[in-house]
């Protein structure tokens, strides 16, 4: 048992929960839908719950698959299993952020970090962490904005081109964020989206607090539901602590 108990806290949650609270992207009509079907005591005698849920794929924390913005991409469910498994690298730009609501990490916070801890392994899973997570799931405060249906006044960090480039020539597995997209707020042409599904890397958005991980040594395991032919879908993603 104690032992259990030991490994239990060393494994942080990057997960938002999903329910009626869960952010979606603004033009998305409906949000995470949890419909109960049964709940009580059955005519058996016994206590019977079950529930039907439907949601956007995108929204909440969740996996972009490479088909998301890459034509023949993989789809989500053809992810390799040990791509999804990874050590965590942090890129921590969380003073540039509070200066900067638009700010996108660059190539040289990236080698910067690999100038201080040495350079990102292939197969290697990237935090960009923004310090974004304290906003959710107030969506004004997270977004930049709050009006339904409106994509054009949004704030929020993000990675650059040249800072995704970096990523694709390190052979990195997946990159993820505590921001509801991997490109920032302004972006019109999803640059950093193209850049790295188009390269066959995935992107882990709208994850939680990355606050508890230290800059290297942890394992992410980053596991979306199997949707099959899915551009993208909810995932559990945690990380095991050194
Ligand atoms: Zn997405």
């Amino acid at each position: 048992m104690p032992v259990i108990l030991a490994a239990a806290a060393m494994v942080v949650d990057l997960t938002y929960p999903f329910d009626a609270r869960t952010l979606y992207w603004p033009s998305e009509q409906v949000g995470f839908q949890l419909k109960q079907l049964s709940y009580g005591k059955t005519s058996g005698g016994y206590f019977y719950s079950a529930y039907s849920m439907c949601a956007p794929e995108h929204g909440g924390t969740h996996v972009d698959a490479p088909i998301h913005f890459a034509a023949g991409g993989l789809t989500v469910d053809r992810i390799p299993l040990d791509r999804l498994v990874g050590p965590a690298v942090v890129v921590d730009v969380t003073a540039k952020t509070a200066k900067d609501r638009d700010y996108r990490v660059t190539a040289e916070d990236i080698e910067g970090e690999e100038r201080a801890r040495g350079a990102i392994p292939r197969g290697a899973i990237v935090l960009l962490r923004t310090g974004w997570a304290k906003r959710w799931p107030d969506r004004k405060a997270y977004f930049g904005d709050d009006k339904a249906g409106d994509t054009t006044n949004l704030h929020f960090p993000g990675l650059s081109a040249d800072g995704a480039k970096v990523l694709v020539a390190r052979g990195v597995s997946g990159v993820g964020l505590d921001t509801p997209s991997i490109d920032h707020g302004p972006s019109k042409d999803f640059i950093a989206h193209q850049i790295l599904l188009g390269a066959g890397i995935y992107a882990l958005e709208n994850l939680a607090s990355l606050e508890p991980l230290p800059p290297r040594g942890a394992t992410v395991y980053a596991l979306p539901m199997k949707i099959g032919g899915g551009s993208g879908a909810p995932a559990r993603v945690i990380a095991v602590l050194p």
